[in-house]
């Protein structure tokens, strides 16, 4: 069976989480250091904290936009529910933007009629690691003097116009799950654009304490100071994360290697109308995160998830959109409302993509993705 998704772990990884263990164990240790160090650069934001998950980092981000209960937050419907949860959890109202069906991200063009005078926060998220069109977003936001919580839990190495993603946001949300590029099990990091954020996000992080200052010696006993949580990831699972920094390019140009082999091998098929690829627009670099296909129907899709099953390959399809889940239909999303997001979420499928991925494997699929589209 060729699995969707494996982590890419070496001695490397080993070495490290082994060399953590000698240590406390406890959050905000050396290799923690040394992860946010990294990440800071890759990222281009010094401004940056490691967390227990994606989810978490985006909870950080609902906290640090201090909503109000009945404050609306705009989103799109295609995404994991983490995106949605962080704000809930905060008593806002959540309003589902479509998407726009080259990239599956956040359809712009139809933020302004979201827009009302409770809106406080846009939350693009970038799909299959490909940025949102984030110059148009945060010219709205400064417009309407709203937050942009970017959920780039997707997008670690990718570009917007050449910087890092996340770069326009207010809070960036990025994921090192597991599924991810970057792995360290359950993890995240959260990159905060303003000081004064940033503070507060070190006390919200450290169950509304300032141990962080303590640490650093600012102050010499820490104390309660507002309201908090905690978001800090033990440190042997940063010591798995400093590894697979180290390996970044490496692991970045093998899903790459297998992503444009991927793009050149279904040319042919898009040609002829019997699938669509992924495009990546002028201004986004990704990171071979994902690798879809939109095929022309929902029958047809679930047929050609049935043929790649025969074939001992695992090609899954993403989200149930969340305005029409049981929890979306509880929260009075109407249905039919997002007809972008219904149609394009039937008709896409996830091919196996991971950075050890023997290149007999990736020939196994494309193979496999010939004869269901065209046997
Ligand atoms: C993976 C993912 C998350 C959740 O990340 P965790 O680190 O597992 O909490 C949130 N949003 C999107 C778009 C994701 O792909």
């Amino acid at each position: 069976m060729i699995p969707f998704s494996k982590p890419s772990m070496t001695n490397l990884e080993q070495q490290y989480i082994a060399q953590s263990l000698q240590n406390t164990l406890c959050g905000d240790g050396a290799f923690t250091h040394r992860a946010v160090e990294m990440l800071g650069s890759r990222l281009e934001n010094p401004r940056m904290l490691l967390t227990t998950s994606c989810t978490h980092a985006l909870e950080m981000a609902a906290l640090l936009c201090d909503l109000q209960p009945g404050d609306e937050v705009i989103l799109p419907s295609f995404t994991f529910v983490s995106t949605a949860n962080a704000f809930l959890l905060r008593g806002a109202k959540l309003v589902f933007c479509d998407i726009e069906p080259e990239t599956m991200n956040m359809d712009v063009c139809l933020l302004p009629q979201l827009i009302t005078p409770k809106t406080k926060v846009i939350t693009p998220v970038d799909y299959a690691g490909v940025p949102c069109n984030m110059d148009a977003i945060r010219e709205i936001a400064d417009r309407h003097t709203l937050y942009v919580v970017e959920d780039a839990a997707q997008a670690v190495g990718s570009r917007y116009k050449g910087k890092a993603s996340g770069c326009k946001a207010d809070f960036a949300c990025y994921s090192f799950h597991a599924t991810k590029n970057y792995v360290m099990g359950e993890g995240g990091a959260i990159a905060i654009r303003d000081e004064e954020h940033f503070k507060r996000a070190e006390i919200i992080r450290e169950k509304g304490t300032d141990r962080n200052q303590f640490l650093r010696g600012a102050v010499d006993k820490y104390t309660w100071c507002s309201m908090g949580s905690s978001y800090l990831p033990a440190d042997p699972l940063a010591a798995m994360l400093c590894a697979q920094l180290e390996r970044f390019d490496e692991i970045m140009k093998k899903r790459m290697n297998i992503w444009n082999c991927y793009h050149t091998a279904f040319a042919p098929l898009e040609q002829t109308g019997a699938l669509r690829r992924p495009v990546v627009p002028d201004y986004a670099e990704h990171n071979a995160h994902m690798y879809y296909l939109i095929l022309p129907s929902s029958d047809r899709r679930n047929q050609f998830i049935a043929s790649l099953q025969a074939r001992q390959i695992v090609a899954p399809f993403h989200y149930i959109p969340l305005h029409s889940s049981p929890m979306g239909i509880r929260l009075g999303a109407k249905h039919s409302s997002l007809p972008v997001t219904e149609e394009y979420a039937d008709r896409l499928v996830r091919l196996p993509l991971w950075t050890d991925m023997e290149q007999s494997a990736v020939d196994q699929v494309i193979d496999a993705v010939w004869k269901a589209v065209t046997g």
